[in-house]
């Protein structure tokens, strides 16, 4: 292959790093759960993506206007729910870290209490709509229109799509937690919220 043909190509989609090692998590995620989920599923959102956009006008676009020129097309659905399910990962990946949980950052906490009354009210909606979400799918912390809201989305769906600034998300697909909690969804996504989540990465996307 010439030097400008090289030139021309475009980057393909990557596989972004994991913001920690795999075992950095453990017990909550454990270093198996996410050589699976980073490993496997992840990656392979990203490979399907690449495949599915291979020579198309879309090959040149970011993740996210991919997402954009591909959500709510029945002819696209599945270059979308790859696209999204890559966008999602990633950003599930870094609303998560070691250590997590405690206290936000005083610029995030205003916007809480201003929305929820107190941090274990924000929580508490976060829980139950990823506990009740039905079947595989998200639940994210969003700021729109001047508050922060609570939102659940199915599948690959994700809040860019309405218009809504996601602060960060956790996913509720089985491949997250089944070989960790096996069914008890309700008690791995307390333990997220308590130990994991990355308030900080919250605060960094408040718009
Ligand atoms: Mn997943």
């Amino acid at each position: 292959m010439s030097v400008n043909a090289t030139a021309e190509k475009h980057a393909a989609h990557v596989l972004p790093p994991l913001p920690y090692a795999e075992d950095a998590l453990d017990p909550v995620v454990s270093a198996k759960t996410i050589e699976f989920h980073y490993g496997k599923h992840h990656k392979t959102y990203v490979d399907n993506l690449n495949k599915l956009i291979a020579g198309t006008e879309l090959e040149s676009l970011s993740l996210e206007k991919v997402i954009a020129a591909t959500a709510g097309k029945a002819d696209k659905t599945e270059i979308f729910n790859n696209a999204a399910q890559a966008w999602n990962h990633d950003f599930y990946w870094r609303s998560l870290r070691p250590s997590g949980g405690g206290e936000p950052p005083a610029a995030l906490k205003q916007w809480i209490d201003a929305s929820f009354q107190t941090l274990d009210a924000c929580k508490k909606e976060l829980a139950t709509a990823a506990t009740k979400q039905f079947g595989s799918g998200w639940a994210w912390l969003v700021q729109d229109h001047g508050k922060l809201k609570v939102v659940s989305t199915g599948n690959a769906d994700n809040p860019l799509t309405k218009g809504a600034t996601p602060l960060l998300t956790i996913d509720v697909w089985e491949h997250a937690y089944y070989l960790d909690y096996q069914n008890k969804r309700a008690d791995h996504v307390s333990a997220v919220l308590d130990r994991l989540i990355n308030w900080g990465f919250a605060a960094d996307n408040l718009g």
